[in-house]
């Protein structure tokens, strides 16, 4: 007892784990933790051949070991989401109080995990970033799940309990610690009794994109909406409405979605901006022509994006301004028209109706069924996904690869 006593004594060393307060120096910091005016000089001298002390971060973590006669063991800093720092005592003859030191900057060992998770909408859970948060991960997975999916399903207007979703992504590991997430590489989303798959998958020379179960591309002409998560409709399209400012019967031309003034007005569909500016009742307003006779209208905007003017190219999904209340307007709102043709439509009946994207080309049909049917086995609770199905499905994929005189 007495020899494991002594051992105990001579490891014995405070250990503090904390973050940078505020204002901090690497001398303040130690000074802090009671080491001597003499080692915080050495230690400073040294670690400054390595790092520049002016990019000593507040709330960044640090770690200090501190042996009990209050010698500087090792002291270790997060630099940043990558990097940290790492000086350790090193072995010499020198008198305690002039120690030196070795000073690292070493890159953070991260490995990827393929994670998989299920969930579902719920009373306790109502939105899609809840129910994400139920099961252990955080908003930028509900985000990036919401993006995969945003051709196909509005996820503010028709969410309802007992919706499920399973996700298989990426998630980054550093030093045993979360450190952010990679690609989600399949999703399904079921709600109302129709599911919806994605799988991450990328041709030869090409951009890894989404594709359903059939190797069709998730992507559509128009985005589900121009705003990106919250959109709630709050007028529809009609013929025939008292306007709310003018009390007049007038045809609602338009969809409004109700949301906070500055949220993001996207361009649902790559095109060429026709007008961008004021436009009396309409406020600030960009108007954007598409493809196939298509043209889109944002109304009463606070801001219209940096550098959208006529003529600027767009790619569907960009940034063209962001909501507001400009113009003839009750509050903040998105008015968001479509023409087709130069007559004004639904945007809501528009959308829907447009065609699946593009499918895989045949000749890589295969490997892409072969590859969804593996990654479709890794969902959580794929106990409805037995082995078996993966194996059907290879040989199911064979006639896909085209014969001679295909076309
Ligand atoms: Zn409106």
């Amino acid at each position: 007892m007495a020899v494991a006593s002594v051992q105990v004594q001579e490891q014995a060393a405070r250990l503090i784990e904390a973050r940078v307060p505020r204002n901090a120096t690497l001398a303040s910091l130690l000074k802090a933790h009671q080491v001597s005016d003499e080692i915080v000089n050495h230690f400073v001298e040294s670690a400054r051949k390595r790092f520049d002390l002016r990019r000593l971060r507040a709330e960044q973590p640090y770690r200090l070991q501190v042996s009990l006669d209050g010698a500087i063991q090792e002291f270790t800093y997060q630099i940043d989401a990558d990097r940290f720092l790492k000086v350790v005592e090193a072995a010499t003859q020198r008198p305690a109080e002039q120690p030196e030191f070795d000073v690292q900057v070493l890159a953070y060992e991260k490995q990827k995990a393929l994670v998989s998770i299920r969930g579902e909408i719920s009373a306790a859970a109502p939105s899609l970033i809840a129910a994400v948060n139920a099961t252990g991960e955080n908003i930028m997975l509900a985000l990036e799940f919401a993006r995969v999916f945003e051709g196909e399903v509005d996820f503010a207007n028709e969410l309802q309990p007992g919706d499920a979703f399973e996700i298989l992504f990426e998630k980054v590991v550093r030093e045993g610690h979360f450190g952010g997430y990679g690609d989600i590489v399949a999703a399904r989303f079921t709600t109302g009794g129709h599911t919806f798959e994605a799988f991450r998958y990328a041709l030869a020379g090409q951009k890894a994109d989404y594709y359903d179960r059939d190797g069709r591309s998730m992507r559509r002409f128009f985005l589900k909406s121009p705003l990106k998560f919250e959109p709630r409709v709050t007028s529809g399209f009609s013929f025939r409405r008292v306007h709310p400012v003018l009390k007049t019967a007038r045809a609602h031309r338009g969809v409004d979605y109700g949301a906070p003034k500055g949220a993001p007005v996207l361009s649902v569909a790559s095109g060429t901006v026709v007008r961008a500016g004021w436009t009396g009742g309409g406020g600030n307003a960009v108007f954007v022509r598409h493809d196939n006779g298509y043209e889109t209208r944002y109304l009463h905007l606070s801001a219209i994006a940096q550098g959208i003017r006529g003529g600027s190219r767009l790619t569907q999904g960009e940034l063209i301004g962001k909501v507001g209340s400009t113009g003839l307007s009750t509050g903040p709102h998105l008015h968001y028209e479509l023409l087709k043709g130069g007559t004004h439509v639904n945007p809501l009946d528009e959308h829907r109706k447009l065609p699946p994207g593009q499918p895989i080309p045949g000749v890589h049909r295969a490997a892409f069924l072969e590859h969804s049917s593996r990654a479709a086995w890794r969902f959580a609770g794929s106990g409805d996904h037995p082995v078996g199905r993966l194996a059907r499905a290879v040989p199911a994929a064979q006639p896909a690869v085209p014969a001679a005189g295909d076309n």
